[in-house]
């Protein structure tokens, strides 16, 4: 603030406050660019590990089938898989929906006892060899074709997964959110999101709203 005396402040005196006028607009500046949108913050991108992958989907039509590639060993997760699709995802900005017939679509559903896993890996998303198709980039690289297997070893040899509508609907709720690009979250089941690195028993069936604004920002 200039004092009352300054009626005609030196020049070395306007520079000093036009430097300090420049550092205050770069640290506005670069806190702007620090701050990725919070739609893109956490849980939200393509990626390939040991245990699957998540990619995201080709356009907002997501078809989702459930015969060819069978689910028929674990009782009822056929029908949690629906109800999730139509429930959880088809009300976002997705066209999501189950077919008996589509030859190319988005994911095939697929049950099998793939014994046990090391790291009890109950279910997974693959995009294997047997895609439809692939492209875009790291993080929005897409699949089609890919493969939700739930491991019927964790119904048949274990419990807490698959033994109840609720605990099937967990798992359908996120094997499909790693289909359109979801991510876990690490952190506790607090969240309140199905995306939650453990499934099954206690978790909840449905996404937060971090999720559904993630898919809504991506896909529309
Ligand atoms: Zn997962």
């Amino acid at each position: 603030m200039a004092s009352a005396q300054e009626i005609q402040p030196d020049p070395r005196a306007r520079r000093g406050r036009f430097l300090a006028r420049q550092v205050v607009f770069l640290i506005f500046v670069t806190a702007v660019l620090i701050n990725p949108a919070p739609a893109r913050a956490s849980n939200f991108g393509s990626i390939c590990d040991a245990s699957g992958c998540v990619s995201v989907a080709n356009n907002v039509q997501h078809a989702v089938r459930e015969s060819g590639l069978l689910l028929n060993d674990i009782p009822g997760l056929r029908a949690a898989v629906t109800d999730r699709v139509r429930t959880v995802y088809d009300p976002l900005d997705l066209v999501a929906y189950v077919t008996t017939t589509d030859p190319l679509p988005d994911v095939w559903a697929h049950d099998d006892n793939y014994g046990p896993s090391a790291n009890d890996v109950v279910a997974w998303v693959d995009c294997d060899g047997t895609n439809t198709g692939t492209g875009g980039t790291h993080p929005n690289r897409w699949c089609r074709g890919q493969i939700m297997r739930f491991n019927s070893y964790y119904y048949h040899f274990s419990s807490r997964v698959y033994d109840d509508d609720a605990q099937r609907q967990n798992v359908a709720c996120h094997e499909l959110g790693h289909t359109v690009g979801l991510r876990h979250h690490e952190t506790v089941p607090a969240v309140g999101s199905c995306m939650y690195r453990i499934v099954g028993v206690n978790q909840t069936t449905i996404l937060n709203p971090h999720d559904r604004a993630h898919i809504n920002a991506y896909y529309n």
